[in-house]
């Protein structure tokens, strides 16, 4: 029986359920960019398990390499033992994505999750350094474990730890203070000013583009500089590429594009290709200053998951296809967008590759453009500290048609909600 009544959620479920308990049915199964609800009725999925499946629901190509690998036995829990699996996504990982960009990374397997790659980011950070704060961003999101969450910029989500966190200093996202591009002088002076209070950080962690907190693009210029301030103060540079890395933005890395080489990146969601929990912390050789045993955590030997996210980097990431595909699907909904917002008064987008968003004035707006839009078909999500903001996630792999499909339906919806 492939159904069941709704009240199981509504009375033995915590109110803590977030994002997805504003879509009232329950679903059952998925392909590609389509998600079916036990009613039999057909969503569009441009919020894509908030990033974490960019190459679309139970992907032929993974899910033939995870059926043959079950088939055959392979091991599905392994810890830290060596195993084929394992040694193949490595093999991968290095070959064919670090390799070709010159990125000389050792590879961390941190745990399950993106906070887990941050809790390590930050850890390794203040062992290197033996210095113990971190600056972190306005409107930042790293995770909900209390390290990550102290480099977390929303204070509601901060609430639920209660206070004091690990010690980190917000600083001002780019484009705070509309346009300037910094360069961090002012920081300078007030980390030399003995009176200051403020302790030279480890590291700096930055999102290129902060996708819980609105689709915040930080320009190439500003990451540079930031990038250029870490290196002049032996600060360490942390990119936290778990919802923008994996080719959302266009290339693997969302840094690529301002030619910048952080000394710590980390990567999830999308990382295993199929929705399968896989996190890794990377950095440079040189920073591999970590004991054995020092972090673990038992389930980082997600072995289907070595599985399918080598068999997503062989396949998807083998030539740069996949990143002009992207680019050219990042423009199709730039344009529709730019359009929605010469024909309506109050909006206005922003966005990178295919994290896009359409930002609006009265924030309450959003939600009911969300709402409008499952009632007509497909799911998306809000974003931004006041959830004024409508984010497109859609998988990487969607069809021209289907976007388009999907971009009508929000479209009609934005025309319902303000026009
Ligand atoms: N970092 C970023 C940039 C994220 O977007 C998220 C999740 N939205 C996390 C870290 C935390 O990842 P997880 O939810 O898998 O712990």
């Amino acid at each position: 029986d492939q159904s069941i009544d709704d009240s199981v959620f509504t009375q033995h479920e915590s109110e803590v359920r977030s994002y997805c308990r504003s879509w009232p049915t329950v679903f059952t199964r998925a392909s590609g960019s389509h998600i079916t609800d036990q009613t039999g009725r057909q969503f569009l999925d441009f919020f894509a398990g908030a990033g974490s499946l960019n190459y679309g629901h139970n992907n032929p190509v993974m899910k033939s390499a995870l059926l043959d690998y079950i088939a055959d036995d392979g091991i599905t829990h392994g810890l830290d033992m060596a195993t084929v699996a394992k040694g193949k996504f490595i093999e991968a990982f290095h070959g064919k994505i670090l390799q070709p960009r010159r990125l000389d990374y050792k590879i961390q397997f941190p745990g399950p999750t993106g906070t887990n790659a941050v809790e390590a980011a930050l850890k390794l950070a203040r062992k290197v350094t033996g210095r113990e704060s971190i600056i972190s961003f306005t409107n930042a999101f790293h995770g909900m474990t209390l390290g990550s969450l102290s480099v977390t910029g929303n204070s509601m989500k901060r609430a639920g730890a209660g206070i004091p966190l690990v010690h980190a200093t917000p600083m001002p996202f780019d484009n705070y203070f509309g346009g300037v591009v910094e360069d961090f002088q002012w920081f300078e002076r007030v980390l030399d000013d003995s009176g200051s209070g403020l302790n030279r950080p480890a590291a700096v962690i930055v999102e290129t583009v902060q996708g819980e907190g609105g689709i915040n693009v930080a320009r190439a210029e500003w990451l540079q500089a930031l990038s250029e301030l870490c290196q002049r103060r032996d600060i360490l540079l942390i990119v936290d590429d778990v919802q923008m890395g994996c080719g959302r933005t266009g290339e693997f890395f969302s840094f690529e594009a301002a030619g910048i080489k952080p000394d710590i990146v980390t990567l999830s969601k999308s990382i295993s290709g199929y929705g399968l929990p896989l996190a890794l912390t990377l950095f440079r050789s040189d920073l591999d200053v970590w004991s054995p045993g020092e972090h673990n955590g038992t389930f980082r030997g997600n072995n289907p998951a070595f599985v399918t996210g080598a068999t997503t980097i062989d396949h998807y990431w083998s030539d740069d296809a996949l990143t002009r595909d992207v680019h050219a699907k990042g423009d199709r909904i730039h344009t529709r967008f730019s359009e929605l917002c010469d024909t309506f008064s109050g909006i206005s987008t922003r966005g990178r590759g295919m994290a896009q968003g359409l930002v609006f004035e009265e924030a309450a707006a959003a939600g009911k453009v969300s709402a409008s839009a499952f009632g007509a078909g497909l799911l998306v999500e809000t974003s931004g500290p006041s959830d004024e903001v409508v984010k497109l996630l859609p998988p990487l792999t969607i069809s021209n048609e289907d976007l388009d499909r999907g971009l009508d339906i929000l479209a009609e919806s934005v025309k319902e909600v303000i026009g």
